[in-house]
C-alpha cells in the first residue's frame, strides 16, 4: 500500500500538473526517476495516475501524441509552494536528451513568435522576443520586459540596462552564449499615445504570458535562477509586500530552483552609488558560490570601498 505521504504528494504532483495545464502549459519535462518513484507505487495500490497536459489553444491541434514531447513532471520538489525558503540542496538536473531539448524550445520558440494571446501588444510589438544563450544553461537571468530596443533588436537586454547586465555576467566569469537570459513578458507593453518610454507590465499580461517562461524554465533546467528586479519577482513568485531591498541577498525557491532576487539593471544606472553596486555584486557572489563556481580575490573585491 502506498504511505499516506506518498498519496499527498502524488495529490499536490497532480494538482500542480493540473495548474500548469490551465495555464496553457503543455509541455513538461521529466526526471526518469520521478516518473519511476511515481509509478511504482502505483502499480500496486492503483491512485490516480497523473494525466498528460493536453496542447493549449495555441499549439495546432493533432491526435496523435507528440513524438518528442518529453516526458515531465520536475521533481517532487518542484510542487513546494513559491517563496518557501530554499532547501539546502541543489536540485538534480534531469538528464533531458539535448536533441528533444532543442526540438522543444525550437517548437516552443516558433510557437511564441506568432502568440496574440495579448490584441494589444501582438498589435504594438515589432516582434517577440523570446530569449537569448543557452538552452543548456545553469544560469539564467530573468527580466521585466522588452523595452524600445529589445523590441527592435528581438533580444532581451540590449539596452544600456542590457549592456550593464553584460557587464555583470562577464565580470561573473560568463559570457551571454553560456547563460540564458528571458523575460517575464515576451513582447513590449504597449504606451499607447506615447511616443517613448516604457511602462510595467499589467498582472493579466504577465498571467497570460507566464506559461512561456515556465515551459523554457523546464526544459532549460537551470541550476540557478537571478531575477532582476520587482517585476521578475512578483511575475515569479506571486505579489509580495516585502520590496527587492529586503528580498535580495536571500534565497527564494522557484518550484525546487534556488533564485536569487536582486535590483534590475536600470535601478542601478539611476543610482550610481558604490554601496548599491556592491550589493549587486554580493547577490552575484553568492549566485556563484551556489553554482560552484571559483571566485578569485578579485571578483571579491569588486565595489568594496577602498580601506
Ligand atoms: S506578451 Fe506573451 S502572451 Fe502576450 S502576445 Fe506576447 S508572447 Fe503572447
Amino acid at each position: 500500500m502506498a504511505s499516506a505521504a506518498y498519496r499527498q504528494l502524488l495529490d499536490a504532483t497532480i494538482r500542480h500538473l493540473e495548474s500548469l495545464q490551465a495555464q496553457g502549459v503543455g509541455f513538461v519535462p521529466l526526471k526518469r526517476d520521478s516518473l519511476a518513484a511515481l509509478i511504482a507505487p502505483v502499480r500496486t495500490s492503483s491512485p490516480a495516475m497523473p494525466r498528460t497536459p493536453t496542447p493549449p489553444a495555441d499549439r495546432p491541434s493533432t491526435s496523435a501524441p507528440r513524438a518528442a514531447a518529453p516526458v515531465c513532471v520536475k521533481s517532487p520538489a518542484s510542487v513546494a509552494p513559491a517563496a518557501s525558503p530554499v532547501r539546502n540542496v541543489m536540485p538534480a538536473r534531469s538528464v533531458l536528451d539535448p536533441k528533444a531539448r532543442r526540438a522543444a524550445f525550437e517548437e516552443l520558440r516558433q510557437r511564441a513568435l506568432v502568440c496574440t494571446r495579448c490584441p494589444n501588444l501582438a498589435a504594438s510589438r515589432t516582434q517577440v522576443v523570446f530569449g537569448v544563450g543557452n538552452p543548456e544553461a545553469e544560469l539564467l537571468f530573468i527580466g521585466e520586459a522588452p523595452g524600445a530596443d529589445e523590441d527592435l533588436q528581438g533580444e532581451p537586454f540590449v539596452g544600456a540596462a542590457g549592456q550593464l547586465l553584460t557587464k555583470i555576467i562577464l565580470a561573473m566569469g560568463f559570457t551571454r552564449d553560456q547563460i540564458y537570459i528571458a523575460n517575464i513578458l515576451k513582447c513590449r507593453p504597449d504606451t499607447p499615445g506615447q511616443t517613448s518610454g516604457n511602462r510595467k507590465p499589467t498582472p493579466q499580461e504577465m498571467a497570460t504570458c507566464i506559461p512561456y517562461l515556465e515551459e523554457q524554465i523546464d526544459l532549460i533546467q537551470p541550476r540557478v535562477m537571478v531575477a532582476l528586479g520587482a517585476t521578475a519577482i512578483e511575475g515569479l513568485i506571486g505579489k509580495t509586500e516585502t520590496g527587492v531591498t529586503r528580498l535580495r541577498g536571500s534565497w527564494l525557491d522557484y518550484r525546487g530552483i534556488p533564485l536569487m532576487p536582486t535590483y534590475h539593471p536600470a535601478y542601478l544606472l539611476r543610482n550610481q552609488s558604490l554601496s548599491i553596486k556592491r550589493l549587486v555584486w554580493e547577490d552575484m557572489l553568492l549566485v556563484l558560490e551556489r553554482l560552484g563556481q571559483p571566485i578569485t580575490p578579485k571578483q571579491r573585491g569588486f565595489f568594496l570601498k577602498p580601506a
